[in-house]
């Protein structure tokens, strides 16, 4: 599964217990270039379940005083963190292109906005708190103190290195809870660089561990120690499953999972938008995004009028690595990913869809060393296809046509996930009607179905999310910690 090191990359080390360290395994993986698959942007530690052990452990021992530490100096550790994200932003950026191959401009803005996430945990979370509550005792006070949980295991994915790992850490850290974060094995480097900012912003030591290395060798035992009182882990349905299989009854779980994103064009809408809004949404990041919009539900009226329209914008994509200028088709993130959407296309050209447009690996000139999949249009699509209940997670439209609103919305909800979804129409009544009727966790009008703000919970309903719990904004506190009523006579 690892690959093979070829060039001189920079090592880089866990870390355990405040020390930077080298797995026990005496083994390394590379991370890969997906724009240049010969170029290895980092070399990383293949931990062992012995050096999660201990990382937990680290973080158990570190737990009780860093819970006890005043929230002002909890938030001072973030804000310095954050300064020392901004401070970097260049170097970060690039980083973050080179290893996931998102374009440098996107890659920017993430390496921000997790500055900002760490900055809006350190005033939000100080002022999370519990109740009081009117009774009848007049000698008696009722309350709820909110407490931290313990060790906090962090696992995330690949599409977001930076920013998600950010929304979950700056959360668990402000509110007392001490962690170990484990990322994905594609990007490892952008994440190392978040730890580094931690560490400087002067986290004592233990409270933030940070360990690399493959799910299939250490994926089970960052969640099944007995001190692990929560996992929070963002990426794929399927091993979120697994995850919750294997934690304990009393290890808390959020799991932020797939999706498979509707948007709806009614007979009313603003075609030029909707096409604007599909492509912005479908083939930003080429498609992998978890909210990216996945199936395009369209009036059968206004379908040929959309298609050429969508058609137009499609055929201006500029596809290249993500330091070229204007560039929105960027190369799949891993070898694993391109074998997957093709996979998928394949498909969908098997179950009778209509290619209207790309479904090519291009591997001509310039592209040839990296995964690049042209922007995919499949029309003729219907609801029952793989291709449109399946997340592909990748440059792939699917094009269904219905002719009312209900049976738009039976098939925008005729899907195992529900975490994004949005409609394009001016109607006003059919834009609050969806609100409603829309089985997800996000809900746009005249929007695409990316995006999210910092400030507003996050996540998704049915497959896409354990939904207990929601991520970001103030509601993102909650998952770190647990309520004690308190009843105090006198
Ligand atoms: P993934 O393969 O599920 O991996 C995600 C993370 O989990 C990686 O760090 C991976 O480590 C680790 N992992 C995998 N199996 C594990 C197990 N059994 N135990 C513990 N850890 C395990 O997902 P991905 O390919 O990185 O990301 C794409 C997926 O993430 C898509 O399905 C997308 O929809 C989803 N996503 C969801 C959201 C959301 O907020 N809902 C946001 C972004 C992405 P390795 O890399 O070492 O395998």
């Amino acid at each position: 599964m690892f690959h093979v090191i070829v060039a001189k990359a920079e090592r880089y080390k866990n870390l355990i217990n405040g020390q930077w360290e080298e797995s026990s395994s005496e083994k390394t993986f590379g991370s890969i270039n997906p724009a240049n698959k010969e170029e290895v942007v980092g070399v990383f530690q293949a931990s062992t379940k012995e050096d999660v052990k201990r990382a937990i452990e680290s973080a158990d021992r570190a737990f009780e005083s860093w819970a006890a530490t005043a929230p002002s100096k909890r938030a001072a550790i973030l804000d310095k963190a954050a300064q020392y994200l901004i401070d970097h932003a260049d170097q970060f950026a690039e980083e973050l292109t080179r290893e996931e191959g998102k374009p440098v401009n996107a890659a920017r803005g993430e390496v921000i906005r997790s500055a900002q996430t760490l900055k809006y945990y350190a005033v939000e979370g100080q002022s999370h708190s519990g109740e009081t509550f009117p009774q009848d005792d007049p000698d008696m006070d009722v309350s709820t103190r909110l407490e931290p949980l313990g060790v906090i295991s962090v696992i995330t994915p690949w599409n977001f290195p930076l920013s998600i790992p950010a929304r979950k850490i700056a959360p668990a850290l402000i509110t007392g809870n001490t962690v170990v974060f484990k990322p994905s094995s594609e990007t490892p480097l952008v994440a190392y660089r978040l730890v580094e900012a931690l560490v400087h912003g002067g986290l004592p030591q233990g409270v933030l561990n940070f360990v690399t290395g493959h799910s299939s060798d250490i994926g089970d035992s960052l969640v099944d120690h007995p001190a692990v009182k929560a996992v929070t882990f963002t990426g794929s349905t399927g091993a979120g499953e697994r995850i919750q299989r294997n934690v304990s009854f009393d290890t808390r779980t959020q799991m932020e999972l797939g999706g498979k994103n509707p948007l709806i064009v009614m007979e009313d809408a603003d075609i030029e938008l909707a096409a604007k809004l599909t492509v912005n949404g479908g083939f930003n990041l080429s498609g992998q995004a978890c909210t990216g919009t996945s199936r395009v539900i369209v009036m059968k009226e206004v379908k040929e009028k959309f298609l050429k329209a969508l058609l137009d914008k499609t055929k201006s994509l500029k596809m290249g690595s993500g330091f070229e200028e204007g560039v929105m088709i960027c190369p799949l993130a891993s070898e694993k990913q391109l074998k997957n959407v093709l996979k998928y296309i394949d498909i969908g050209k098997q179950e009778g869809a209509s290619l209207l447009y790309g479904g090519e690996h291009v591997e001509e000139g310039d592209f040839s060393k990296g995964y690049y999949v042209s922007p995919t249009i499949f029309t003729d699509v219907t609801p029952s296809m793989r291709i449109a209940q399946e997340e592909i997670f990748g440059p792939v439209i699917a094009v269904i046509e219905a002719s009312s609103y209900e049976e738009a919305v039976r098939i925008a909800n005729g899907v195992e996930y529900g975490l994004s979804a949005s409609i394009v129409t001016t109607n006003l009544k059919t834009a609050q009607r969806f609100t409603r009727d829309i089985k997800a966790g996000t809900v746009k009008v005249n929007r695409t179905t990316t995006g999210n703000l910092m400030n507003a919970p996050f996540g998704g309903i049915k497959k896409s999310s354990t939904s207990t719990f929601r991520e970001s904004g103030r509601a993102g506190l909650d998952f770190f910690t647990q309520i004690k009523t308190v009843y105090v006579g006198y």
